[in-house]
């Protein structure tokens, strides 16, 4: 089967491997869709191994398949996976994870909080962008019928991870809610935000990107290179400050913005990965009762409701692919997502 391997310091590269075979546990998936996801860019662009090290999964060094958004269907079955649990020709996309498979966190379906080491596909060990992927059965989640492979890859790591941080802050039907940066995971909580009932003010500096988050329903649009971001949402919250804000770039300005955004009682919320922000603490958070979260992507069954949301509240979700790809046009892909200013890009098989 040919596989997409990132080489380290933005080289990607087609090579050939040997068809995979299902161990027991295992479960082959011909791949039909693969997405791009920002933090690619981290393994793209770093020498090889060093984002890993620095996301604190792990030291690989090994060039690996990569692509954490794999979306596809049952194609072959180890020992000990029942027909039942993983019929041949089942549309599935995978939580890309696998811990012990007995602890706690595993048993509920958050195994990448496992504390006896993780696997991340497409990370750590081969990933979709390839014609196969192997991974445990257990990782598999159904695929409703309504949303495409395409969706079902979006929905595997960059709209999960807005879904799943939106849950995680509670979100509200009429709150305002800030979404610092419009990649692909913030476009997706400006979507999913405006689909629950709350008022997107959408920051960006990229025009293109702004444009898109106006067309998925956010209210405003901030050009953060422009104008103050502290003011402008004073400016549109009758100077109370939003309810809510998602911080989704990873950049330190933004991160700082972001808790100095929200009202007195207000929530900020971290998703973008890597990095650091340096914050005054008495006025940023305690004088202002702030709560600040954390979020890391999903659950197992996070991910088939978030799929269940898009498919209930009809998102467009197609549209947050500004590029489809075929895998021999890898290093074209990855040179122009590493510009950031387009919208997601996708493999299809
Ligand atoms: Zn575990
Ligand atoms: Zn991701």
């Amino acid at each position: 089967m040919r596989g997409v391997v990132f080489l380290g310091d933005r080289k990607v590269e087609m090579r050939n491997f040997p068809d995979p075979t299902p161990g027991p546990g295992e479960v082959v998936v011909e791949m039909k869709a693969s997405g791009m996801c920002g933090s690619d860019l981290k393994f793209y662009r770093s020498p090889p191994g060093a984002a890993q090290a620095a996301l604190g999964l792990g030291d690989l060094k090994d060039p690996f398949i990569g692509g954490h958004e794999p979306c596809g269907v049952v194609v072959a079955r180890g020992a000990g996976v029942s027909e039942k649990e993983a019929p041949t020709g089942m549309r599935i996309m995978d939580h890309h994870y696998s811990g012990c498979g007995i602890c706690n966190h595993c048993r509920v379906g958050w195994s990448q909080l496992c504390r006896a080491g993780i696997t991340v596909y497409g990370v750590t060990a081969h990933g979709g962008h390839a014609d196969y992927f192997k991974v445990p059965a257990r990782t598999i989640v159904e695929l409703p019928e309504e949303l495409s492979f395409a969706e079902g890859a979006a929905v595997a790591c960059g709209t999960g991870t807005a879904y799943g941080a939106l849950r995680r802050m509670n979100l509200l039907g009429g709150e305002t809610l800030a979404v610092f940066g419009q990649g692909p995971v913030g476009l997706s909580a400006t979507v999913l935000g405006t689909a629950m009932g709350a008022r997107v003010i959408a920051v960006e500096t990229n025009a293109e990107r702004m444009k898109l988050a106006r067309e998925f329903g956010a209210d405003a649009v901030i050009d953060a290179a422009k104008e103050n971001v502290e003011t402008a949402i004073k400016d549109l919250t009758r100077g109370v400050g939003a309810d809510q804000a998602l911080e989704c770039s990873g950049a330190a300005p933004a991160r700082r913005a972001a808790v100095r955004c929200v009202k007195t009682w207000g929530t900020a919320c971290y998703v973008g990965e890597g990095g650091d922000v340096t914050l005054d603490v008495s006025p940023d958070l305690l004088r202002r009762q702030v709560t600040l979260i954390g979020s890391w992507t999903f659950s197992a069954m996070g991910m088939r409701e978030c799929a269940d949301f898009v498919a209930k509240k009809r998102i467009p979700l197609e549209r947050i692919f500004s590029h489809k790809w075929r895998l021999e046009q890898a290093d074209e892909a990855y040179k122009l997502f590493d510009k950031q200013s387009t919208g997601k890009g996708v493999f299809l098989f």
